[in-house]
């Protein structure tokens, strides 16, 4: 059993923000904290992701706090550049990740004796007992899959955008697809199947709410001020993206006015050689992909009881309003790169008060911890760090 202050699970994004917020608290990483991540390699997310998203089709990634992303090659596949950046950042910080830990329940450490009101973090590797938990695991590893009547019967390929494995897959090279879904999977997903497929589809819910001109902070804070109010209401949160629309690019337009983003509403079956709608239309397949979005990763809290009667975990904040050792970032409103940043820093503010108030000011890590101004560490690392990104 190792006893820590704070345990962060996940160490994408939302999880690196919130270790390098704690370390400039003062937080030495590995003994007062420690970050666990279940993935091969640096990258959270990303490191999965298909090698056509090239950098320069990433719009509106955030760097981390502390170091800028630079010089990366624009064409270079974003699970590279940003499991480089991220690796980098890692290092520059001496974050000390470990990997890979798989964390398989987080529960009340119960009654034990010295226990009391610690957490017990049960993982692959052994457990830790942490005071606070920040949760930072995505959405990456739950892929939501819908379920259609006649799906078990289809006798072509279905992926979804968790396995999408680029165009040049034999699943599309002269087949006939169809891609479900309104969001920004979906239409990359698109744009590049139809160049080499016989035919494409390309259906969702509800009709596509592209975006034209500039998106302005006011629009962003809008977007999320929607997704807080359904966290903050114990809802399960729906996507930033999903309440942003679909920013129009160059390639979006051609690919408009070429007839591929032509968008049919959801059809009602899947027949054993396509999809038929209500009406008795119908389209042959193929190959399906469901470009159908991703679900919390947070079934590993389940112990903890967190979720109201709605299914979601209500927040104030980043903190559980259930239990306020227990911060979610990177969930809900804080799902985006810029989230993910602020809702690291958000949690580790709000942990540092809680720790303090058991401990007694001024004791918390016993390391000249919670001095956020940054003395020590932190501070040395903090000004003007940047990544040696390999172009
Ligand atoms: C296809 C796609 C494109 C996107 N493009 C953009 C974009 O252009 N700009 C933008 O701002 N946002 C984008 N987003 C959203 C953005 O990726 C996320 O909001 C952000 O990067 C997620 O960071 P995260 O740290 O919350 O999650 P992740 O990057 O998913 O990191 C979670 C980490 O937790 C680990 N983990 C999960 N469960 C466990 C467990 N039980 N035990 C141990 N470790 C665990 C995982 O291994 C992973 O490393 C995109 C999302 C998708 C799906």
């Amino acid at each position: 059993m190792n006893d820590v202050e704070v345990v962060v699970i996940g160490a994408g994004q939302a999880g690196l923000s919130s270790a390098y917020h704690l370390r400039r608290s003062g937080y030495v990483p590995g003994e007062d904290f420690v970050v666990l991540d279940h993935a091969p390699r640096p990258g959270g997310a990303w490191q999965f992701r298909w090698p056509t998203l090239t950098y320069d089709r990433v719009h509106g990634m955030y760097a981390l706090p502390g170091m800028e992303l630079t010089g990366a090659d624009p064409d270079r596949p974003a699970s590279e550049v940003i499991g480089e950046y991220f690796a980098a950042y890692e290092r520059a910080f001496e974050l000390r990740v470990r990997r890979p830990v798989d964390v398989r329940e987080v529960r009340d450490a119960g009654e034990d004796a010295g226990r009391d009101g610690r957490l017990l973090v049960r993982t692959s590797e052994g457990d830790w007992s942490p005071r606070a938990v920040i949760n930072a695991t995505g959405t990456w590893d739950r892929p939501f899959w819908p379920r259609f009547p006649g799906q078990e019967r289809f006798r072509g390929r279905q992926l979804h955008t968790a396995n999408y494995p680029g165009p040049e897959s034999d699943a599309f090279r002269g087949k006939r697809v169809v891609v479900v879904g309104g969001g920004t999977s979906a239409v990359q997903h698109l744009m590049e199947i139809a160049g080499v497929a016989a035919g494409t589809v390309w259906v969702t819910r509800r009709p596509p709410a592209f975006r034209e001109g500039p998106f302005e902070q006011e629009d962003g804070r809008a977007a999320v001020a929607l997704v807080e109010e359904r966290v903050r209401d114990g809802l399960p949160p729906r996507s930033v993206v999903s309440v942003t629309g679909l920013p129009m690019t160059e390639q979006m337009r051609k690919a408009r006015e070429s007839g591929v983003l032509e968008r049919l509403p959801m059809f009602s079956r899947i027949t054993e050689d396509g999809v038929e709608w209500a009406d008795g239309a119908r389209a042959e397949a193929d190959t399906i992909v469901w470009a159908t979005g991703f679900r919390p990763v947070i079934d590993h809290l389940s112990p903890l009881r967190l979720r109201e009667p709605g299914g979601g975990i209500r927040l104030e904040g980043t903190r559980s309003v259930r239990d306020p050792r227990v911060h979610l970032v990177g969930y809900g409103p804080s799902a985006s790169t810029i989230g993910a940043n602020r809702a690291g820093r958000a949690a580790v503010r709000d942990v540092r008060a809680l720790l303090r108030a058991e401990a007694g000011a001024g004791t918390e890590a016993g390391t000249g911890a919670g001095t956020e101004a940054g003395t020590g560490v932190g501070a040395r690392t903090q000004a003007g760090a940047r990544a040696a990104v390999p172009a």
